[in-house]
């Protein structure tokens, strides 16, 4: 099923001036007969046999290599993209993992910087020392960390402190009614608060329309990532996305 498997992206963009900081890349299926299956549908099974492992390693390997291609389509003298890559459960407790991320970062020349491990809050907080030991361990070799789904699991604030984290991702459930619900509102409010106050950066997932982004802009959101700027795509059709946006913004 590995050849089946294809890599999509989705823009991140800067709140304030929607210029791209990244993209997250998300897992499809694309099966003989049922078409594209969503990771939704089959991650849950191969987190429980196991075969998203491999999957997760091919994954690393497919995207820093796609990833190296979108730096050019950049305007001159702009930071180097990030290409964010989730890591699940099974492959954080996998001792292959540092090794499958040297062996991305050497087979495609990406630099280190360049690269962002997302695991959920959920997985950072099963075993918090190995996770204190692996994340320091991606750190010394230059990476960026982020949490996902914040805020739909169990921090442990104080090890939220100490993990050498760069990003928090609001989860997106927060996002959906945010501009009607005081309540969601608080919370991503209260995690903004939280975030900046352990000087990591913000992402809210999920953003669908331009309330939304005026909103989180004026909440002092640092990026964002939804429908509203850029569905997730395969990489051909984000090269044509690159092209348009910033041809687009030269005229
Ligand atoms: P996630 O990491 O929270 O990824 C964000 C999900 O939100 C993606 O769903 C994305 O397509 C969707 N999304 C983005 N913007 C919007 C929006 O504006 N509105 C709505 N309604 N949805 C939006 P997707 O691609 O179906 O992936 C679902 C989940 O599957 C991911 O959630 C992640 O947990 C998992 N997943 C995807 N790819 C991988 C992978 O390569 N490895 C691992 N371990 N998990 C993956
Ligand atoms: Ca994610
Ligand atoms: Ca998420």
């Amino acid at each position: 099923t590995r050849h089946e498997l294809v890599a999509y992206f989705q823009p991140q963009v800067s709140c304030v001036d929607s210029s791209v900081k990244g993209f997250e890349a998300l897992m499809r299926w694309r099966h003989p007969i049922l078409g594209l299956v969503s990771p939704a549908q089959f991650i849950p099974l191969a987190e429980n046999n196991g075969q998203i492992v491999s999957m997760g390693s091919w994954m690393l390997k497919e995207a820093c290599m796609q990833a190296i291609r979108w730096q050019e389509y950049q305007p001159p003298g702009a930071p180097l993209l990030r290409i964010a890559v989730n890591v699940s459960l099974r492959q954080f407790a996998d001792v292959n993992l540092v090794r499958d991320v040297q062996v991305a970062l050497e087979s495609s020349g990406l630099h280190p910087q360049q690269l962002e491990l997302e695991i959920t809050e959920g997985t950072a907080m099963l075993d918090m020392q190995r996770t204190m030991d692996l994340l320091r361990q991606f750190k010394s070799m230059g990476l960026q960390l982020a949490i996902d789904d914040f805020g739909t699991g169990y921090s442990s604030l104080a090890y939220l402190k100490r993990f050498p984290l760069d990003v928090l991702k609001i989860d997106q459930s927060f996002i959906r009614q945010i501009c009607s619900d005081k309540d969601d509102r608080a919370i991503a409010a209260a995690i903004l608060s939280l975030a900046h106050s352990l000087q990591l950066k913000v992402i809210a997932e999920g953003v669908e329309t331009e309330e939304q982004h005026t909103l989180l802009t004026e909440m002092g959101c640092d990026e964002i990532q939804g429908y509203l700027h850029g569905r997730p795509m395969p990489s051909d059709d984000l090269q044509v996305w690159m092209h348009e946006k910033y041809r687009h913004k030269a005229l």
